[in-house]
């Protein structure tokens, strides 16, 4: 038997600081590529005491190709291809995991190539090179004798990979020319479908919402320091989770259930010793959650069953958090390039407004809704979005060139020239289209029957209020408050709040808004607020029920309200009414704050308007009720039909199973407008289908005449009222609602169609 260990005694950190050199010493540059990789599997095979070791790489067919060798024939080098899963090499790349056997030629899976002369050798230890979950290469060293490699050389080989991978990948190790169709960092151009989240096309430079690491934060200079590192992080992780426990916090955040399941992972022992070996090992802290999550993704990437899957994201989301406790700094802190293409799993509205707004340019999820809150923000944002591309982050590195098409919901994954160039001379059109729009700005928005329409926009950020005048809005029909609760790190005091709505109010001029209280829960996460836990939190103390619960919080922002409405005009609505005594119980703290600031001597607005949201669908059979106690209300049509149809907006399993053009939502529709009608209520539709031409086609045909549209729907929706005749409309919609079918959304577009209605 060999020694159980050169790696032992001279540790992989010495090796990787070696490989390193050889990668990056004075005259590395001047090598040869071929040079450097050949020098590379010496240095592992001397540290390692071994009389082989191979570095194989993944071609674009599959084929796992011999790169270096030291102890195998020289000439066997980019000769000795093996299939897919051919072999104990190929073995290795498929299971994504580390095989060590004593005697490799009697495993069944053994295939012998006499071109490489590896008869002699008996004891075999190969560990796969992972990027993004998959390997893309393998790392083996084998030894004559039938020994036995230990756990250590196991662990040691896996972090020798993920050094090499990571510096392969990087192009420090081979030429770019020589990775073509190697499929290390994918480089092709690639098309994926996914779903249009936010309309619009942009191209830019890839920017990973989960950074990667740079290559020369690999290594630590100091692993004594790097092990306090690594546990600080994961006491101040653990403490973190076990607070939000602790408190509950389920409101808006992550479910209990994710919670708990993320504090056991922090503390599976298996996790925290991969994680404390890895740094032993000579990785720095953030190398070490990369190498760790890494494996995790390749275990986890074979496994089919959704739940399983699931688990796999629970590991992810918990390395993104230790990282970021490592790294201590925020999103909107990186250098980004002044194009740049956003890629994430998944995104929170708050992580998104984090970024700065004059260098993202467009935004791709591999999964999301397109009712998520992210998804609004990025239509508030006038950035295309597309979301559901499997598999993207995969697919993409850094930097990549990508082009986001929010107009047919797909990406282009480094585009060709002709690709990039197709798609100016698509934005140009846009641009054009965009001057068309803006010609009708000043245009009142009628029928071409007479009817007049009201176009109002949706807002919530500082940009909205450059947007409703460049769009021509006639006012602001639904101003999300929460948006600066959410971008701020503590709970916004009164004069902030105050602040913000005198600038909005001031913005407007004699423009009308209307200002939403607090609409905190669901997707909108306030991390320093606490909260008890949910399991449900769509259902759970959204909104205005979270205000009436904590009066404190809503009567601060009504406070803030009526100071900045003081002397004009002002209009407050409440979101997530259920019930009409949650609707008196709310315009009772108004009542109670406009008498206090009397009080006080304080100017109060000129005119009050105090309305409900209805997105409840209890309400539907209690209008006559709510009616006479609202100056008017306002359809949140995003959460009516998630409620209507019991399909959570921010779950992709389920949220577009229905189509919000179907009879029963145009019946629930109707049957508000007509209740409004009945008693002169005013109403509006402030959910995002009244941005969507077709889907508003359907509303002013119904008898809606305020619309409120994120910015980007207000030109479209101009034009589609300018050339709609509704009483012809209003004869072949009738029969619409009396379908048996799920969506009569064919049928719409065929009769706006007909009738030549721009949708
Ligand atoms: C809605 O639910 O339709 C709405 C406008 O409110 P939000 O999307 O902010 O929940
Ligand atoms: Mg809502």
């Amino acid at each position: 038997m060999m020694p159980a260990g050169g790696a032992m005694t001279r540790g992989p950190r010495i090796l990787l600081r070696q490989i390193r050199e050889a990668l990056g010493g004075a005259g590395a540059g001047a090598t040869p590529a071929q040079d450097r990789l050949n020098m590379v599997v010496r240095i592992i095979a001397r540290s390692m005491v071994a009389e082989v070791c191979s570095i194989y790489l993944r071609r674009g067919s599959g084929e796992l190709e011999l790169f270096a060798t030291e102890g195998l024939n020289p000439d066997a080098v980019h000769n000795t291809r093996l299939r897919p899963g051919e072999g104990l090499v190929g073995e290795v790349a498929r299971m994504a995991q580390p095989i060590s056997l004593s005697d490799a030629p009697s495993h069944p899976s053994f295939s012998y190539r006499p071109e490489t002369g590896e008869d002699p050798y008996h004891a075999f230890l190969g560990a796969p090179l992972l990027r993004g979950g998959r390997a893309i290469g393998v790392l083996v060293v084998q030894n004559r004798t039938e020994r036995r490699y230990d756990e250590e050389e196991v662990e040691d080989i896996q972090t020798i990979a993920m050094v090499l991978s990571e510096t392969v990948s990087s192009g420090e190790l081979l030429a770019l020319d020589e990775l073509r169709d190697v499929e290390l960092a994918p480089h092709r151009p690639e098309r994926l479908k996914g779903q249009k989240f936010s309309d619009g096309l942009a191209f830019g430079h890839v920017v990973l919402h989960e950074a990667p690491l740079p290559p020369e934060k690999l290594l630590s200079e100091d692993p004594a320091m790097e092990e306090a590192r690594l546990k600080l992080a994961l006491a101040t992780l653990k403490t973190g989770l076990d607070v939000m426990l602790d408190k509950g916090q389920g409101l808006a955040g992550p479910s209990f259930e994710v919670l708990e399941t993320y504090r056991m992972f922090a503390d599976d022992r298996g996790w925290n010793r991969s994680l404390e070996e890895a740094v032993r090992n000579g990785l720095t802290a953030e190398a070490a959650v990369d190498r760790v999550r890494n494996e995790h993704r390749a275990r986890f990437a074979q496994a089919r069953d959704p739940y399983i899957r699931e688990r796999l994201h629970d590991f992810e989301d918990l390395a993104n958090r230790l990282l970021r406790v490592l790294a201590g700094d925020k999103p909107g802190e990186r250098e980004l390039p002044d194009d740049a293409i956003l890629v994430a799993r998944n995104l929170g509205p708050a992580d998104l407004l984090e970024y700065p707004r004059d260098k993202l340019k467009g935004l791709l999820l591999e999964e999301g809704s397109a009712a998520s809150h992210a998804a609004i923000v990025a239509r508030a944002l006038q950035i295309p979005c597309v979301g559901r591309l499997m598999g993207l982050r995969d697919r993409l590195s850094e930097g990549d060139m990508v082009i986001a098409d929010g107009e047919t919901g797909e990406t282009y994954l480094r585009p060709r020239p002709d690709m990039l160039e197709a798609v100016q001379s698509r934005m140009a059109v846009r641009e054009q289209r965009q001057a068309e729009f803006a010609q009708l700005r000043d245009v009142p928005a009628v029928t071409l029957d007479g009817q007049r329409i009201t176009v109002l926009t949706n807002a919530g950020l500082a940009v909205d209020l450059e947007n409703m005048a460049e769009t021509g809005a006639e006012g602001i029909g639904l101003f999300r408050t929460e948006f600066q609760f959410m971008v701020s790190d503590e709970l916004p005091r009164l004069n902030a709040q105050t602040a913000l709505y005198k600038l909005v109010l001031d913005a407007a001029g004699d423009k009308p808004v209307t200002f939403r209280t607090l609409d905190i829960g669901g997707d909108k996460v306030l991390p320093y607020l606490e909260a008890e836990r949910e399991e449900n939190p769509a259902l759970g103390r959204r909104a205005i029920r979270l205000g009436l619960d904590r009066p404190s919080l809503l009567r601060m922002q009504l406070r803030a309200l009526l100071a900045a409405g003081a002397g004009r005009e002002l209009r407050v609505m409440f979101p997530m009414i259920a019930t009409v005594d949650e609707f008196r119980a709310a315009r009772e703290l108004v009542d109670i704050e406009c008498a206090w600031a009397k009080r006080r001597g304080r100017a109060l607005p000129a005119l009050l308007r105090v309305g409900a949201m209805v997105e409840c669908p209890s309400l539907l059979w209690h209008l006559d009720a709510l009616l006479p106690l609202t100056d008017f209300v306002s359809i949140g049509t995003n959460d009516l039909f998630q409620y209507m149809y019991a399909a959570d907006r921010t779950n992709p399993l389920v949220s577009d199973r229905y189509d919000p053009l179907s009879p029963p939502t145009l019946r629930a529709l109707q049957s508000i407008q007509k209740a409004c009608a009945d008693t002169g209520t005013p109403v509006s539709i402030c959910g995002e289908l009244a941005g969507r031409p077709l889907e508003a086609f359907a509303l002013i045909v119904l008898g809606f005449t305020r619309l409120s549209a994120p910015a980007g729907g207000v030109g479209p929706v101009k034009r589609m009222i300018l050339s709609a005749d509704l009483s012809a409309a209003r004869r072949g919609m009738a029969n619409l609602l009396n379908l048996s079918t799920g969506s009569v959304r064919n049928e719409i577009e065929s009769l706006a169609r007909k009738l030549n209605v721009a949708v």
